[in-house]
Parts: structure tokens; sequence; C-alpha cells
């Protein structure tokens, strides 16, 4: 019996010296700067990353093993790209679903196209919010002009936003709506269907990342404070500096969130704090997110490292923050300003490769790093 155990023992180092240890290849369809701060991730677990874009020469390309460049309707290209990877996984959400259903059979494909297809529609997104009991602002669905009134009536109000269901971001999609001073034609402007919102007077924004591995494991960054400009994320900050309640409150909803989805990777939940303290979901995104750039330099794992490691199987680890951190994003001529930020020493500049600036563009970001109060 010892003898037997010895032989295996000996054949299993031997297997161990002469196999190369097999190295985990992941794709990533989208080739932004979330795609490029995950594939620098992957590269610290020595994790390679390819990846599948529309776009030449985007900010992920550089940092990548491999990028193919096609269209995501291109099925070719999409099954050449499955056979060459172990997982795959995305890094914005209007990648079309179809794309997702395709290659979910050809490899496994993190986090789950249904959590994508919630996450692109406002309206299946709030109902499927509200159905687990997570509170969002009042909404309906915009029908016509005048129905449009009566619900304003009823919400005892003369204000809404009016909102695309799909393809809205950084406050593109959207109107303020104003009883008897907005007209019709202002609403026609909007494309495809549309949903009313209760316009929230809000303190403040807050978010909550969280990510959840293969054993079901969930650890979460924040709640962040966000303050946008011009509909744009400016600044995030961690502590968010909010009252404790109202913190505990989006934890505990973030991972009630996170209990009753099957998720693998990372998912970020858009929240507004109102003036008596009430926490309202706005939006999910199952992907890696702006307001938690802060991770890379402020703590011991970043959100890209962890979504990483949850989709290609490994652990997910709590972020060990060390400190306390302002993120500032650079968009557009901001990067005229990097000299300042070169010379400041807890300034940690982070540029993701885009060559021509245009105004409203993300080119980068700069955390700066604070002693931890708490
Ligand atoms: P969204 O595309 O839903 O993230 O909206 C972009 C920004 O518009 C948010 O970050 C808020 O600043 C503002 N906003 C969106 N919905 C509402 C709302 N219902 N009430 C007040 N402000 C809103």
């Amino acid at each position: 019996m010892q003898i037997k155990r010895i032989i295996i023992l000996i054949c299993a180092l031997i297997l161990r010296i002469f196999l190369p240890m097999k190295k985990i290849t992941l794709g990533i369809l989208g080739g932004g700067q979330l795609g490029r701060m995950s594939a620098i991730a992957a590269a610290n677990l020595g994790i390679s990353v390819h990846i599948f874009t529309p776009e030449n020469g985007s900010p992920a390309n550089d940092i990548s093993a491999h990028t193919i460049v096609a269209d995501y309707e291109d099925e070719e290209a999409l099954s050449t790209f499955a056979e060459n990877v172990d997982y795959i996984s995305y890094e914005f959400e209007n990648i079309p679903t179809k794309t997702i259903n395709y290659l979910k059979k050809l490899k496994p494909v993190y986090p789950d196209s249904s959590l994508l297809e919630v996450s692109q529609d406002r309206i299946q997104e709030k109902t499927f919010l509200n159905s687990i009991g997570i509170e969002t602002t009042r909404w309906q669905k915009y029908e016509n002009f005048t129905s449009l009134q009566e619900t304003i009536k009823t919400w005892d109000t003369n204000t809404a936003i009016i909102k695309t269901t799909r393809f809205g971001y950084d406050g593109k999609g959207q109107i303020k709506y104003t009883l008897n001073k907005t007209n019709e034609n202002d609403i026609r402007a909007l494309s495809g269907e549309l949903i009313i919102e209760e316009l929230v007077n809000f303190e403040c924004e807050i978010s909550v990342i969280i990510a959840k591995d293969a054993q079901n494991s969930v650890i979460t960054y924040g709640p962040m404070l966000n303050q946008h400009k011009n509909h744009i994320l400016d600044r995030t900050f961690v502590p968010a500096g909010i009252k404790p309640e109202v913190e505990k409150q989006a934890l505990e909803m973030a991972r009630n969130l996170a209990e009753k989805i099957s998720l693998r990777g990372v998912l970020t939940v858009e929240f507004f704090v109102t003036k008596d303290g009430k926490v309202l979901a706005n939006e999910i995104a199952p992907r890696t997110h702006n307001s938690g750039h802060w991770s890379i330099d402020a703590c011991a794992h970043s959100q890209f490292e962890n979504h990483v490691r949850a989709v290609c199987g490994l652990p997910v680890l709590p972020p060990a923050r060390h400190s306390d951190a302002e993120m500032l994003n650079l968009i557009g001529h901001d990067v005229d300003q990097l000299d300042v930020y070169y010379k400041q020493e807890n300034a940690c500049v982070h540029l993701y490769g885009k060559h021509d600036v245009r105004e409203g563009r993300k080119m980068g970001h700069v955390t700066f790093l604070k002693t931890k109060e708490d």
C-alpha cells in the first residue's frame, strides 16, 4: 500500500516537471479601457488575453496577446476567437446578446447573458430589481403624450425624466420633462421605446461593485461617492463620506442582489441617495465600472483582478483597501493637465492609449491616494 502511494507521488512529480503548466487564455469582447485594464490585471495573474472588437487600434489591443478586428455579427471570426480562448467575458453592456448566445455554445461566457439582457433594457432592469425587492424611483413605460401627463399627475409632480429604454449612457438618450413646457416633439426626438422616471431630488449618487466567483463567494467595493459633470462621471471618492446607515443599506441591497442572481464576474449597481436618506437603485451593469478604477491603486486586489479571477475559475479575494482614494477622470482636453499630475507624489496616472482627443472622450484617469482614515 505504502509502495503504491510512493509510486503515485513520484509519477505526479514527474508529470509536474515535464508537462508544462496549462496557461489560461481569456477572451474579452470589446477593446475599450475596461478591457485594457482587465488585460493588465490578467497579465499579472499569468493569464493572456485575446480581444474581439470592431475597432482598429483599440486601447485593449496595446496590452493583449492577440486582437481580432471584426463585427460582432461575424460568426466565422467569433468561432476563431472562441477556439483560441478558455473563457469569454465582455467589457461593455451593449454587446448584442445574439453574439453572446452564439459564443456560449462554444466556450463559457461570464457574466451570463441573462444579466446582460436585463441591463440592456431599462424596463426589464427596473422590473427585475423591483421583483426582488430592490427599490427604484417610480417609473412607467411611455405610451403616449396624454398618458405621460396623466402619470405625472398621479405622481403629484410636474417633472420627470424620459429615457430611451436601450443604448442610453452618460446622459445620452434622455430628456427632462416639465409639464406645460416640454412638448411632444421634444419627446419624439428620442428614438425607440421610452420609459418615464420620476425625477429624484437626490442628495448624492453612489455605487457598489460586487464580484462573485464559481464557488459563490461574494466580495464588494464601496459604496463609492460619484460626482458627474455634463452627465459623465467626473470624480469618485472612497470612502463615500455618507451616513453609516445609508452605506449599510446600499451594501445590503447589493449583497441581496448578488444572492438572487447567477453571477460569475463583476457587477456594478448605481444608486441615488435621496435627501431623506432613502437608497434607490438606478442602474446595474454586469461589468467592471468607472467608479471602481481607484481599486487598482488603493487595494491589494482591484475590481479588474477580481473580475478576471471569477471568470477564469479562480477565487475572488476581498479588496483589502489600504488607502483612501479620489479618482479623477481625464475627459477630452483634461489630459493637457498631465504635467501637473506627473509631478504629484500621491497621484497614480493611468492613460488609455487613445490618440485622438475628443470632447467627452475618456482619455485616462488619476487616482489620488490618501491616508486611510477608517
Ligand atoms: P443614467 O443613464 O440612468 O445613469 O442617467 C445619467 C445621469 O442622469 C445619472 O447619473 C443622474 O445624474 C441623472 N439621472 C438619471 N435618472 C434620473 C432620475 N430619475 N432622477 C434624477 N436624476 C437622474
